[in-house]
């Protein structure tokens, strides 16, 4: 069997061992919700509130840091259409949609993925806390970013 390799920030794993590659393929069960060519849903197995999907593309990568813009571009409009059918589907009054890149922000599974998660008034769910900024720290950080770009 030929296996891809692929090279992370210092490190290798193949594609075959990726969990969300195998539930592409089919290797392992997952109750599929959506697939076109390029693009796969499913239900996520421990949802925050039912309806909880996970939109993938097919093509490997690990994260929304170095996803090609031709399979994100690919990707965006099938999230707006899962986004109104998972809302209307389990009558949410919301949808979060959700990206966790690299381990820090949470990220367990190293395959891009958006989480499509249904909201509900008074669901009770607070996604993260709000901080302030130091005095002229808002202008700093901004100047850093916009030298990125
Ligand atoms: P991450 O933390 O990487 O953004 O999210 C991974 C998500 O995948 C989690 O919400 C987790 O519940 C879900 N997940 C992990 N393993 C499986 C699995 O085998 N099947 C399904 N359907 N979801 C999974
Ligand atoms: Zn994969």
């Amino acid at each position: 069997m030929l296996w891809r390799k692929v090279l992370y920030t210092g490190s290798t794993m193949t594609v075959s061992d990726c969990l969300f590659c195998k539930i592409v393929k089919g290797e392992i069960p997952a109750r599929k919700i959506y697939e076109d060519e390029h693009s796969f849903a499913f239900l996520d197995i421990n949802p925050v509130n039912p309806g909880h999907t996970l939109l993938l593309p097919k093509e490997h990568s690990r994260n929304i840091l170095e996803i090609s813009d031709e399979t994100f571009s690919k990707i965006a409009p099938v999230l707006k259409k899962l986004s109104v059918a998972v809302k209307k589907g389990v009558r949410a009054d919301g949808i979060n949609i959700h990206i966790n890149n690299e381990a820090p922000a949470g990220q367990a599974i190293f395959h891009t993925h958006f989480h499509i998660i249904p909201r509900f008034s008074n669901d009770g769910i607070r996604m993260w806390h709000g901080k302030s900024y130091k005095e002229g720290e808002e202008g700093h950080v901004a100047e850093n970013i916009m030298a990125q770009l």
